[in-house]
């Protein structure tokens, strides 16, 4: 199942979503994997992320003038506000203000990883399940959605995101689109990719 070109694949190896009993039936895990709600929460996500944060486009530069516009005339903390409105009820967000949803398929690492694993699981997860008994680990999560969505190949495809604590209780999207965020170091259309060694060769689609 797993693709060979995913960093990390021996993780993925050892899980097989689709026979159900990777935890010898467990149903709450098997349905936190299965996750069909999550599907229509990461495709949605995904298409507004298109509309609105696809670098390169002029749509974003739109969005990110409009955003730096509201941010100079002091009403920044209402799209912080906005903000909060959709992604509490939609992910659990816990107001990080440095937002790793698109790299883990639209899966908070704040409010669904104990660990905030942002870069890949950790060493206590087996089999597709987190150390904490009774959750399946997030990044098994995200490997199934984008799997139904054949990117999961570029699941860990990118570069390493190092998380900016300064930015909590402020927005995230406006901290995005003005390149205060980890996702300002990641390859922007037409740059050349800045992929560590140890990825380079590799192909990427999740992030467009
Ligand atoms: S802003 Fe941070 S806490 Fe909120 S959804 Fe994104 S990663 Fe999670």
């Amino acid at each position: 199942m797993p693709p060979g070109g995913i960093p990390g694949a021996g993780f993925f190896s050892g899980f097989s979503p689709g026979d159900g009993d990777h935890r010898g039936g467990d149903k709450s895990v098997r349905g936190q994997v299965a996750d069909r709600r999550g599907v229509l929460v990461y495709r949605t996500s995904r298409a507004f992320n298109r509309l609105a944060f696809a670098p390169g486009t002029r749509r974003r530069a739109v969005v990110t003038g409009v955003v730096a516009t509201a941010e100079r005339a002091g009403l920044g903390h209402l799209l912080h506000v906005a903000e909060q409105a959709v992604k509490v009820p939609l992910y659990g967000c816990r107001d990080c203000g440095d937002c790793s949803l698109e790299e883990i398929a639209y899966l908070c690492p704040e409010s669904q990883c104990v660990k905030n694993q942002r870069n890949g699981p950790c060493g206590g997860s087996r089999n597709g399940e987190c150390e904490v008994p009774g959750r399946a680990c997030i990044w098994v999560r995200a490997y199934e959605r984008l799997e139904r969505n054949g990117t999961a190949a570029a699941l860990l495809d990118r570069p390493p995101t190092v998380q900016d604590n300064a930015l909590r209780r402020t927005s995230g999207w406006a901290n995005c689109l003005l390149g205060r965020d980890h996702t300002a170091s990641f390859p922007r259309p037409g740059s050349e990719p800045s992929l560590p060694s140890s990825r380079a060769g590799s192909t990427s689609e999740h992030r467009s």
